[in-house]
């Protein structure tokens, strides 16, 4: 079969669309993923290598749904683990299909995921104080009748939580299943959605690992009501959380105390972070909730570059909002060199205007 032939093979939704962009770019500092700049350090290696990998792991995660579960205040049984929540994405549109409502922009992989799928998704507009728009948003949901209503709450990539008061209403107004994803909920102000789950039966939320120091283990959940979660266990795959994903998630969640340690040093720096940006000349940051901050420049691609020439990755948003980046609260050391390198590649650019 020539090339030609074999590219015209896959489903007509598939081809239409991109690899998600997790580029493995050399970089002397990474600040584009939104991951801890921090490992755990008390991480029992012995124990967490003490699974017999000869056997499939725990099918169930019950040791690992047990911990999360008392961590969350609820039942084991209103949790199912998944290889990152990405893949609990990916089982939610499988369950319930669409179409698929978002507020836009946000975490691309609600979009991408509806798309694999073949399913209808719908993006509605942030308002200019990239909030949800109260009444585009319930207007969608009467007119369009979502299956599945996705909130990023902090939204990535805005860093801002969204008005608790009009997702109440969506949550209330939809007919379908409308999940909060709390990736970032551990940087933010407020406690998040968890307390409500017991009064909320098509509330799911989405909570991950992956920001708080694990992002290596691929290890997220939802929590939900045991009706949806049963719905959910039908359509994961086997055994998808590998042994020692799950034996070193558990052991390395028992260092509740340097993780705690860990979330205040990056919700500090990342008060410095967003300092040192709007006190540089030419660049509007937005305040965030989240472990990354949003900023605009004149010159998105430009400083996207120029920061990469000199071994700092950041993450360049302006295809979805103009002008934009986005920078991971790194180290205190590697937040210096960035917001240093920063002003001066802005001077530069200033001085050749
Ligand atoms: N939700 C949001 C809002 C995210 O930003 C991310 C990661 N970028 C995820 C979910 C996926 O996280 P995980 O590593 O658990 O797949």
């Amino acid at each position: 079969m020539n090339e030609k032939k074999l590219s015209a093979l896959p489903k007509k939704n598939i081809r239409a669309l991109s690899p998600y962009s997790a580029r493995d770019i050399k970089c002397r500092i990474k600040l584009d993923g939104n991951e801890s700049p921090y490992t755990v350090s008390g991480l029992n290696l012995k124990a967490t290598l003490a699974v017999p990998l000869n056997r499939y792991p725990d099918p169930e995660a019950k040791m690992l749904r047990k911990t999360l579960a008392n961590n969350a205040g609820i039942s084991s049984d209103m949790i199912v683990c998944g290889n990152g929540s990405d893949e609990l994405i990916s089982c939610l549109v499988t369950v319930y299909g669409g179409p698929v409502l978002c507020p836009v922009p946000t975490f691309a992989m609600y979009s991408i995921i509806s798309k694999s799928f073949g399913v209808k998704f719908v993006g509605v507009p942030l308002n200019k104080d990239f909030d949800l728009d109260e009444a585009k948003m319930l207007n969608a949901v009467k007119k369009i009748n979502p299956k599945l209503i996705f909130l990023s709450n902090p939204n990535n990539p805005t860093g801002n939580c969204f008005s608790s008061e009009t997702i109440l209403k969506i949550i209330r107004a939809s007919k379908g299943i409308v999940i909060v994803d709390e990736a970032y909920q551990p940087f933010a102000s407020e406690s998040g959605f968890m307390p409500m789950l017991n009064d909320l039966p098509n509330l799911v939320i989405l909570r991950t690992l992956s920001k708080i120091g694990f992002a290596g283990l691929r290890t997220g959940f939802a929590a939900a009501n045991p009706l949806i979660i049963n719905e959910l266990n039908k359509v994961r795959l086997p055994y998808n959380v590998n042994a020692l994903s799950q034996s070193a998630a558990i052991e390395g969640l028992k260092n509740k105390k340097e993780r705690k340690i860990n979330i205040k040093k990056i919700v500090s720096e990342r008060q410095r972070l967003y300092d040192g940006l709007c006190s540089i000349n030419g660049i509007e940051a937005y305040p965030s909730e989240a472990n990354f901050i949003l900023f605009k420049t004149a010159s998105a691609d430009t400083i996207f570059n120029e920061l990469l020439s000199k071994g700092i990755l950041i993450k360049n948003i302006s295809g979805a909002i103009k002008g934009c980046l986005r920078v991971t609260v790194g180290n205190e050391k590697e937040n210096s060199i960035f917001l240093k390198t920063l002003e001066n590649i802005v001077k530069k650019m200033r001085a050749f205007k």
